[in-house]
Formats: structure tokens, sequence, C-alpha cells
């Protein structure tokens, strides 16, 4: 009888020596991912760069991973960027986003030397260039722009501002936003940067964003004469989860992009910016899978099966977020028929906890153990404490070895901050 396999490793032996809930995370695909983006991407076309998404995964040692291979990194907060470092990730080549950043993040970003700071708003541009001109430096910026383009209909909204908590309108740039940053003597204004959207398997908004944003440059150097050095393309690369088709090739999104702004250039006579993706799912997505115990297994009243396992919303709060739905693997009955069909339930208080719905196994009964797939991302940077469940360990494999990168969490870690 075989048991299920993840990059060499037994998923079932994992699950006895490291116990469950259980993260693992595959090295080799994280790495297949990167150097993907150089073949496809970064070699592909010059003056380009590739920075990872990191709240999608912040594990350190998946960080160092990324970091080996030469990607940049994007941080969110002065929490991510203090891993970031704790990591030994190179400054220079982070880049610092959110839409409220405080005066203390600021300065934690100033003093660390990050590479770019992606202004989200006017009230944050004046204090930049403040805190800036007294530390005696000037910082290298790209504003934030929300382009418009709503990635579910894959319409322009024309007819206003888009309804975003996210950086600046087209209309806002044009109008004065990007000649402030300009005229900031301690701004360096590199270019702008767009986020279209998230898990995305369609590139049109990818690429009608970039019309948008290149019309906009177009506008403002006319009316300005500013040529911006670089344009951030954001993530939003799908992966495979359950449903969905296969994941697409980074050259799906960007190839139409840089044919976009490439002949955009040729024909107005201005020189290419640079051209960067940050990519956050999409580079750990499907690296990961998590391993559960199975504890109780009932059929309820309206006959519908219920497996309950070790852990769920608190490790994984996406099904209950957003109605994500996950693959789901047998972990030691791996070869027998999947002819149940159940419904994986999480331990918490909520009935909304629940980890996939409908989905066929094979007959499981206490101390088995299943898998779900593609939880490398959003699920331990995503993890929390409910129902006070300790975080689960984390175990990078390569080549048929693991290593522990996260020791789970225990009852004593949970209840230290409390006085
Ligand atoms: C979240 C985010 C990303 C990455 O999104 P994915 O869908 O994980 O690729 C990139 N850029 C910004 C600004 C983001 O907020």
């Amino acid at each position: 009888m075989g048991n299920m396999s993840f990059y060499g490793c037994d998923v079932s032996e994992l699950a006895s020596e490291y116990g469950t809930p259980l993260y693992i995370i595959s090295e080799e695909n994280i790495r297949e991912r990167c150097r993907e983006m150089k073949s496809e991407f970064l070699d592909r076309y010059e003056n380009t760069k590739a920075v990872y998404a990191s709240k999608a995964c912040q594990i350190l040692e998946v960080l160092r991973i990324i970091a080996s291979e030469g990607i940049g990194l994007d941080v969110v907060s002065g929490g991510e960027l203090y891993a970031a470092l704790k990591a030994g990730y190179d400054p220079s080549k982070i880049e610092f986003h959110g839409n409220t950043k405080s005066e203390r993040e600021l300065k934690e970003a100033l003093n660390a030397g990050v590479g770019t700071i992606v202004v989200d708003n006017l009230s944050e541009l004046a204090l930049l260039d403040r805190m800036s001109g007294e530390a005696g430096i000037v910082s290298s910026v790209l504003l934030r722009v929300t382009p418009g383009v709503d990635s579910h209909t894959h319409e322009y909204i024309s007819t206003g501002q888009l309804d975003s908590k996210f950086g600046f309108s087209v209309e806002e740039i044009i109008g004065g936003a990007a000649q402030r940053a300009q005229k900031s003597p301690n701004i360096d204004l590199r270019g702008f940067h767009y986020h279209v959207g998230s898990q995305l398997h369609d590139n049109s908004s990818h690429i009608m964003a970039a019309e948008i944003i290149l019309d906009m440059l177009l506008e403002l150097g006319k009316k300005t004469g500013y040529e911006a050095r670089e344009i951030n393309c954001g993530g939003g690369f799908g992966v495979q989860y359950a449903g969905d088709p296969e994941r697409p090739k980074v050259s799906f999104f960007m190839d139409p992009v840089m044919e976009k702004i490439e002949t955009f250039c040729r024909k107005n006579g201005m020189e290419r910016p640079a051209v960067t993706i940050e990519p956050g799912r999409w580079v750990v997505g499907e690296a990961g899978i998590t391993v559960y115990e199975v504890g109780a297994v009932k059929t309820n009243a309206a006959g519908r099966t219920y497996i309950g396992v070790d852990g769920g919303y608190p490790d994984n709060p996406r099904p209950a977020l957003y109605g994500a739905k996950y693959d789901v693997r047998a972990v030691e009955k791996a070869d027998l028929p999947c002819d149940r069909k159940v419904t994986v339930a999480g331990k918490c208080c909520e009935s909304g906890d629940i980890v996939a719905w409908d989905v066929m196994l094979p007959e499981l009964s206490r101390g088995d153990h299943i898998a779900v797939l593609c939880t490398g991302a959003y699920n331990h940077s995503m993890a929390n404490n409910y129902n006070r469940v300790p975080k689960p360990a984390v175990v990078v494999v390569n080549k048929g070895k693991a290593r522990l990168a996260a020791r789970r969490e225990t009852y004593e870690d949970m209840i230290r901050l409390e006085l």
C-alpha cells in the first residue's frame, strides 16, 4: 500500500515525525517558479526585475530560498520588513508597500535602506519627503496607481474614481500628484506601480491596465515632460486550486504586456522604462501542502458525512474568508478508490470552518491523515490562534529530505505575551 509522497518524502512519515497539522513546503517547487521568472521574463527582456510579494508566505526559510535565486522582495509592513532583514534579505532589493504606512514604519524602512518605497497617497508623500530630508537621503519612489480595471468584469470604470483604498487614480496622478512628487526635494520619483488583482487565470486585466498606465504616461509627458524610469505591473498570477485550470506561465501575462509597452515606447519615441513584476501566490502557492489528522467521522441527519480534522480555520482561513476551494488527498489510503463524498470540517466553533465541501475521498477513520493541496500561499501568513489552536510546524522538503523550518507553537507560546 502506497502512502502519498510529496517531492520524494513520505507524507505519512512526516506527519508521524512532526505531528499535525503540518505545513510541508517544497524547496524545489519554489526554485522552479523563481527560475521560470528568469527564463520567461528576466532573461527574455532587458531592464526587468522580479520581486516576490512576501505577504503570501513569510517563513524565513522560504525568504532565504527566494533570496538565493536573486529575486527581490516586496513587504507591506514593519513586521514583514523585520522578518525579511532577519532572513538576510538585501535591503536594496526590498520594496516597501502599504496603503497606510506609519511614521515608525517609514523610519524603519529608511533606516534599513530599502530600495524602493511605493507611495500610496499625498499625506505619505509629504511625510516621506520630510523624513528623508531629516535623514539626509533622497528616497527612491514609485507612486501607486489604481488603474480602474475590475479584474472580475474586465471593465474600465471610466466614470469617476474607482472606489479602492489603494493608491492614486490616473486622474490624480496627471492632475498633480506626479508633479508634487517631482518637486519634493527628497523624493526621486522613479515611476509608477499598479496591481490589478489576484488569482488571475486570464491576462486581460494585466493588458488593459498596461494600456491605461501607458496612456497616463503619455498625457503626463505632454503636460509636464516627465518620463518614468520604472513601471511595476504588480502580481496576481493564478495557481491551480480545486476546479482551476493549470497555473499559467509568467509569459502568458507578461509577453503581451511587454509587447504593449515596447510598441508604445517606440511609437512615442520614449525610452522603455524598467519593468517589474511582483507575484506572490504564484511563487509559493503550489509549493505547499497541509497535512491533518482525521478525528471524528460522522454522518448527520441530513445525510452529510463529515470528516473532522485537527486544524482548519486557524491554519487556513481562506475557505471561510472567501469560499476558497481546495483539493484534498488521502495520505495513507492514497491507493484506495475515492468513492465517498464527504465534507472536511475544521475544528473551530464556527459553522463556516469547513476545509472542503463535498470532496471525494476513500473511506477514512480516526488516525488517518489527509493532505490539502496548494496551501503554500496565504495560509501560514494568515494563520491565527482562534480557539487557542497552536500554529502548525513547517517542514521544508528537498530531494527526499525534510528539515524543520518552524517548530509547532505550544500552549505556552500562545499565552506568553499575556500579563
Ligand atoms: C498582494 C500583492 C501582490 C501579490 O499578489 P498575488 O496575487 O499573491 O500575486 C503584489 N503586489 C501588491 C501591491 C500586493 O498587494
